[in-house]
């Protein structure tokens, strides 16, 4: 552990009389609080806060800032859930102040520019996805699962197929998919991934039948294999009455070449906090659309955007909708972006995002096989996922080397993520990164294997160049401290 010295906390910075700034003489009439709200109200004692000077203020957060590690500082090859490119003009054409300063509660006349934004992000996801419909409601990509699930559901009662209680979830699938399933109020059965990695068509079989409301599937799987059997596992579903629901968190791999829309699924949401550059650090926000069937579109959410010759407004008469699942229109800032991103790219451009992003993943990968473990040995997509078992067998875990990337200045992979495959490492380096970099952080991978072959103390011990080391996540995450008690 670093010492605390390096790591101050702002009260400790603190001066008695020292000042960050002056506020201005008092221009109106003073008034007597206590006789206003009575002297219960009043406090008697001094707020107990850091007293400093400007300097110190602005040195201390600036510090604080650049321990953070962030796609603008450095290579983050996490999978699955990878920040990508957030580009700049994005957040020009964000802050515009016709997009900033509008209120959702105002007059539709007085904001027509955004929502024509809205209305041809909706299409331009429509003809990206190959679906029938899009909403821009959803707030994430859990929230779009949810949210096109419950329109699943809505379905199949209306039909008055009440039995369909059951959501097939591969074991491969990313944890929001069964955790949807259950808060949409189903039960998520899991079907299993062959030796290939891709879905078990029998076990598949095995497991639909007339209690299965949908089949949740995310191609390329989180493997970043694309599933072969699509058009097969679609038919199988589809015969038995279930419906296919999408995960198209990470588009990246396919956009321009292939469309859920056109394998069948009924159902797909998109992340446009990874595929569509939104910035989501620190937890959001996102955007998580969903484009649908139009078999399934009396279920929206409501209001719906609708378009009346050049006018755009929101259509509440929606007797089958499921509801609002928003307050106001969905995370419209992101959405901004994201429409800039697609107007930016163009078709041609998105299609090439999906090349550079599947050559970037398939490069690292065959360049890491010479030491890591590839447990799936074919072509990828956009992702891969290694195995850290022959640097185990040395003592030497997937955590000890994630810990030991810190120290070669890279975010590490995500790890122990697909639950399928023995101490997992998993990906992504996106279509934006340079080969210099890529080179440098399989380097730096590869230097890692040799190190656990030599001294793999070293590694066990990692990171020794951060300001803290190994955290205890499970206390910080069960007990955390936030609030600072002073130490008399
Ligand atoms: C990120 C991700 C999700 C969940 O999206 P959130 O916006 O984090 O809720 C679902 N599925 C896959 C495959 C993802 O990568």
């Amino acid at each position: 552990m670093a010492d605390q010295k390096d790591f101050p906390v702002i009260f400790e910075l603190s001066k008695e009389g020292r000042k960050g700034c002056s506020l201005p003489d008092l221009d109106v009439p003073e008034v007597d609080l206590a006789s206003e709200f009575g002297d219960d109200y009043i406090r008697t004692d001094e707020p107990d806060l850091p007293e400093l000077s400007e300097l110190q203020l602005i040195r201390h957060y600036t510090a604080l800032s650049r321990r953070n590690y962030g796609v603008d500082t450095g290579f983050y090859p996490l999978g699955s859930c990878t920040m990508k490119y957030n580009p700049k003009m994005n957040e020009d054409v964000a802050r515009f102040e016709g997009f900033s300063h509008v209120h959702p509660l105002q007059e539709t006349e007085t904001v027509q520019g955004s929502l024509e934004l809205m209305y041809d992000l909706q299409t331009s996801l429509e003809e990206i996805s190959g679906m029938n419909t899009v909403t821009l409601q959803p707030a994430a990509g859990a929230h779009g699962e949810w949210t096109g699930l419950m329109m699943i559901r809505a379905y199949h009662e209306q039909n008055g197929d009440t039995e369909r209680t059951e959501v097939i979830v591969p074991d491969s699938a990313h944890g929001t998919n069964p955790a949807s399933a259950t808060v949409a109020g189903f039960k998520a059965v899991t079907v299993k991934t062959d030796e290939n990695g891709l879905v078990d068509l029998e076990d598949l079989k095995r497991v639909v039948g007339p209690k299965t409301a949908a089949f949740m599937l995310t191609n390329p799987n989180t493997l970043g294999l694309f599933e072969e059997h699509i058009l097969e596992m679609a038919e199988i579903v589809h015969d038995a009455g279930g419906k296919l629901y999408y995960d198209g968190a990470n588009l990246n791999a396919i956009m321009g070449y292939v469309r859920p829309g056109d394998m069948g699924f009924d159902v797909v949401h998109l992340n446009l906090h990874k595929t569509f550059t939104g910035p989501h650090g620190g937890g959001g926000p996102g955007s998580g659309p969903i484009g649908i069937t139009a078999e399934l579109a009396p279920f929206l959410p409501k209001p719906v955007l609708v378009k009346n010759g050049d006018f755009f407004e929101f259509d509440y008469n929606r007797p089958h909708s499921i509801g609002r699942v928003k307050p106001y229109y969905g995370n419209f800032g992101i959405n901004v972006r994201a429409y800039t991103y697609i107007r930016t790219m163009g078709p041609d451009g998105l299609k090439k995002v999906s090349e550079y992003a599947v050559l970037n993943a398939n490069y690292v990968m065959r360049r890491l096989q010479e030491k890591y473990a590839l447990p799936f040995d074919q072509h990828c997509k956009h992702e891969f996922v290694l195995s850290g078992k022959n640097q185990k067998k040395l003592g030497v875990r997937t955590l000890d080397i994630a810990k030991r990337l810190l120290d070669y200045g890279f975010h590490p992979p995500t790890i122990y993520f697909p639950l399928n495959v023995e101490e997992a490492m998993m990906m992504e380096p996106t279509e934006t990164e340079s080969k210099e970099t890529l080179d440098e952080f399989i380097d730096a991978m590869l230097e890692i294997a040799k190190e656990t072959e030599d001294q793999p103390e070293l590694v066990q011990d990692a990171p020794h160049t951060t300001v803290v080391s190994r955290l205890d996540e499970t206390l910080a995450a069960r007990k955390p401290v936030l609030r600072y008690m002073k130490e008399d």
